[in-house]
Order: C-alpha cells, then structure tokens, then sequence
C-alpha cells in the first residue's frame, strides 16, 4: 500500500538551480541533486537560522521528517564540498508558494519574494529604494474571471 504523500510547502525556486565548481569540465563532474525541499530545510534552518520547530512549521512537515530533510541536505552539500561535485537542485514532493520578482533600478539587481511577505523594504542588493515590480504578476495563478461561462445547460 502506497504511502500518502505529503507536499512540502517551499518559498519558491532557488536563484541558482545549479552549482558547479570552476575548471572541472561539465561531461567530467559528478552531480548531486538536491531536492527543493532539501533545499527550502537549508534556507529556513541555516540561512534564515529558524529554529527547526519553526521550519518544520513555515514547510507544513512534522519536525520529524524536517529533521530527516535537512540530515540529507547537509549530507548532499558537504559530498558535493568534499569531493568536488556539481549540485543541481530541483524536484521533490514539494508545493511552491507564489513568486514576485522585483527589480532594481539603481543595481539592476532582481529578486525573488514570496506572496504574503508585504512589499520589501529596500533592494536586498545596494540598499536602494528604486524597485518594483518586474514580472507583471505572471508568477501568480488567477482565476478565470466572470465566473462560470456556458456549460450549465445541458437541458
Ligand atoms: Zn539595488
């Protein structure tokens, strides 16, 4: 009997989806693949240093399994560290919450912020004040507006 499965609730995509170490030929290196859960347990925990109940919490996982998660992204990155191998991240049982991408119009610099987070402060990059909005809302899936149309009648 097949086990349920659970999505992990994540920020969004990395920035990067692949890290590689310089002067090593791609068709020679070695990859190691991390998942975006694996990934999400190592920003919230390491980078954001959120106490693990509370990661497992902002990930809707039990801390339990975010314990395991990040067992095995920490794992992954120091294999990767130690004996010279590229690092991909993508997949796992995950749910990404919505994107807005910003731009900077001072640094050129874009970033990512997930919904629900209010607008930022200041350009994470320079400092600077001068940003908005760069994907004109196309990181959000709406509804289709007016309702139902047709299909109602089937008489
Ligand atoms: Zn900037």
């Amino acid at each position: 009997m097949p086990r349920p499965r659970f999505y992990r609730r994540v920020a969004g995509s990395p920035f990067c989806t692949v890290f590689k170490p310089a002067g090593i030929p791609v068709g020679s290196l070695a990859e190691i693949l991390l998942t975006l859960d694996e990934f999400e347990a190592i920003r919230l925990a390491d980078y954001e240093g959120k106490y693990q109940d509370q990661a497992a919490e902002a990930m809707h996982i039990s801390r339990q399994t975010f314990g395991r998660i990040i067992e095995s992204a920490h794992k992954k990155i120091s294999q990767a560290l130690v004996q010279g191998k590229a690092i991909r991240i993508e997949g796992g049982e995950v749910e990404v919450q919505g994107m807005r991408t910003f731009s900077c119009l001072d640094c050129r610099h874009t970033w990512n912020e997930p919904y629900g987070t209010g607008f930022p402060g200041n350009c994470p990059a320079c400092r600077g004040l001068r940003f908005g909005r760069a994907d004109s809302g196309t990181g959000l899936r709406r509804g289709r507006r007016g309702g139902f149309r047709g299909g109602q009648n089937q008489g």
